[in-house]
């Protein structure tokens, strides 16, 4: 469905994300991994729509994305970005409401099948017990799940995430992958993310991409990509891999060591 063809992007000219090429199969949940200035964020942007390559395609359905008309790739993708700001005091409900820009008619105000969607995404992200209160005054892991209902709002079967839960407890953490998971399994969407956690890449999602100074180094499931072997080369640090014994999925432990 998604396919990325010889992709080059990167800034002032620079490529960050080198000739990269990968298939991104329907409902799949894809965790991009790597170390930090590996590319992963850079190559997440391009495939939203905000990075323009300096060479290859993105092509989702067989279109070019950045040959399509804005408001079709919003209908198509959904995007949310790592630690976006927001200073305005926004009312939770108003804020989720901003997400259904691209199908509002052309005078942009919410009808009542938006209002019904809304409620709708509000009960699957628990969001409805702070619907009234201002943004400002959440807590991270609240605050997360009304950027995610937002990314939502916006009904794209993809949606692409930069690094979910950076900076929330192990309680959020594990409640936000558990709604990505019943969005990619019980509503059959596509989920592509950044992924800093290897232990929730290796239990969450379907497929990784393990990128290295802005080539993709592996890919594949997650008992393929997360040996120690190509871990350790990666990540220049010693670990241990083992299988969970519930879910079979890998379990990467660092061994912090004086050798490395
Ligand atoms: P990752 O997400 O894997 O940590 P990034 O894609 O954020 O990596 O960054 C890859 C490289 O691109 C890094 O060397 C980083 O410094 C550089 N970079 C990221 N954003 C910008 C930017 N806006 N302008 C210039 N260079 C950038």
């Amino acid at each position: 469905m998604i396919k990325i063809k010889n992709l080059s992007c990167g800034y002032n000219k620079i490529a960050v994300v080198d000739n990269i090429s990968t298939d991104i199969s329907e409902c799949s949940f894809i965790g991009i991994i790597g170390k930090n200035g590996a590319g992963k964020t850079t190559l997440l942007k391009s495939l939203s729509g905000l990075l323009k390559p300096y060479s290859g395609n993105i092509f989702i359905n067989g279109t070019d994305i950045y040959k399509m008309k804005r408001n079709l790739l919003a209908k198509k993708l959904s995007f949310l970005p790592q630690n976006m700001p927001i200073d305005f005091p926004f009312i939770v409900k108003d804020f989720i409401m901003f997400g259904r820009f691209p199908h509002m008619n052309f005078f942009k105000y919410a009808l009542k099948e938006d209002y019904k969607k809304i409620e709708e995404i509000m009960d699957f992200t628990e969001t409805k017990e702070f619907a009234e209160r201002s943004i400002l005054e959440l807590s991270g892991g609240e605050r997360q799940k009304v950027l995610i209902a937002q990314t939502l709002a916006q009904e794209t079967d993809i949606i692409a995430f930069d690094e979910p839960t950076s900076h929330l407890d192990i309680g959020s953490q594990s409640s936000i992958f558990r709604l990505l998971r019943i969005l990619n399994i019980e509503h059959k969407k596509t989920i592509i993310t950044t992924i800093h956690d290897l232990n929730a890449a290796g239990e969450f999602c379907s497929n990784l991409i393990l990128m290295d100074k802005g080539t993709i180094f592996k890919s594949g499931t997650p008992t393929e990509v997360l040996n120690y072997k190509d871990i350790e080369t990666v990540y220049n640090t010693t670990v241990v891999v083992k299988t969970n014994p519930v879910s079979n999925k890998p379990v990467v432990i660092p061994v912090f060591s004086d050798n490395k």
